[in-house]
């Protein structure tokens, strides 16, 4: 309930207004948000890759209303692949469709993203595209099959376990030989089309696991759930997959703990790091993964 709520509060305008220019929300929101600035982005991931693990760097943003900001939203994650070539960060970006505007022209969206990819492929870097809520799960995995058709093969997109259909798109991107990142879905869905129940979500999970880890192309499993984790590691010992046929992928400021314990075992870890002025939508999901955050946060905001 309180989860669902702040997921709905994630996409208010009014409320993201007021967030950000608030200073207090701003300060509370850093643990989970690597800076504003490409500059303090990159410094994150730095640090990060020094501390063994690799990075997809997230400039954060969503549903932009005109073609200006996709141009925008584009140009900032054109300086920040130039910036991590420059670094010689050979790790990730995440991008949201609808932050190049696929809700505004899904072609002119493609085309952004082409022109991001050839960056992205010339420094030697992974694009995984975000899934946003359901209505876009479609047009995302066209995007993916679509960038494949021309050659970009190191485009990959995120798969959420709570969707009915995400079985179906595992097999449909494993036989393409695209990279899928796994996670169990940060949106709020009706019951015609995800499950209501974690445990349900959570089954899931672990037999896309196994279809991921028997038939795809280097997987990427975006979870801090330990019981999961331990899965996938038991599967892919059982399936012969090396540590190195797949990876694990946590948010940046999100149970350090146990990132620190997967690199000194070493499996392969990618830290998401989200950086940008438009954090709000971003930490609101983040809240509602972990509702006991929240009153510590109204309290900041309101006091
Ligand atoms: C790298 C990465 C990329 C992602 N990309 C997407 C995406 O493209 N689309 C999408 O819908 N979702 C995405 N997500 C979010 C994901 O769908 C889940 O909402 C989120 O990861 C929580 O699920 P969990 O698997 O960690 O399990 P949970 O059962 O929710 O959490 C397991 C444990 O992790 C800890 N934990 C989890 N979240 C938090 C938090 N926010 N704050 C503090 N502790 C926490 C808690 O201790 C919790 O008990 C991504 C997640 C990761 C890690």
């Amino acid at each position: 309930m309180v989860s669902t709520l702040l997921v709905r509060a994630s996409e208010s305008e009014r409320l993201a207004r007021f967030a950000t220019n608030n200073r207090v929300a701003r300060l509370i929101s850093r643990p989970f948000i690597a800076g504003s600035t490409v500059a303090e982005g990159i410094a994150a991931a730095r640090d990060l890759v020094a501390a063994g693990r690799t990075v997809s760097l997230d400039l954060v943003g969503e549903h932009v209303t005109s073609e200006t900001e996709a141009d925008r939203a584009t140009d900032g994650y054109e300086a920040t692949i130039a910036a991590m070539a420059e670094a010689e960060l050979r790790s990730g970006v995440s991008i949201k469709p609808s932050q190049l505007g696929t809700e505004l022209d899904v072609d002119r969206a493609r085309a952004r993203l082409t022109r991001l990819a050839e960056e992205a492929g010339a420094a030697d870097l992974h694009v995984t595209l975000d899934m946003e809520d359901s209505s876009t799960t479609e047009t995302t995995v066209k995007l993916v099959e679509a960038l494949h058709g021309d050659g970009h093969t190191h485009v990959g997109c995120a798969l959420q376990t709570a969707l009915h259909r995400t079985p179906d798109d595992v097999e449909r991107l494993n036989e393409l030989g695209a990279s899928v990142r796994l996670c169990k879905g940060a949106y709020a869905e009706s019951a015609r089309i995800a499950h209501q129940h974690r445990g349900a979500v959570d089954d899931a999970f672990q037999r896309c696991a196994t279809a991921l880890l028997e038939r795809g192309t280097y997987p990427r499993f975006a979870t801090h759930d330990h019981q999961i984790i331990g899965h996938v590691r038991r599967e892919a010992r059982r399936l012969g997959r090396t540590t190195d046929g797949y990876e694990f992928q946590m948010l940046y400021g999100v149970r350090t703990d146990v990132q620190q314990r997967l690199v000194e075992i070493g499996e392969h870890l990618c830290i998401y790091v989200p950086f940008g002025e438009a954090w709000y939508a971003y930490f609101m999901r983040r809240l509602a993964e972990r509702p006991t955050n929240v009153l510590f946060f109204l309290r900041a905001l309101t006091g």
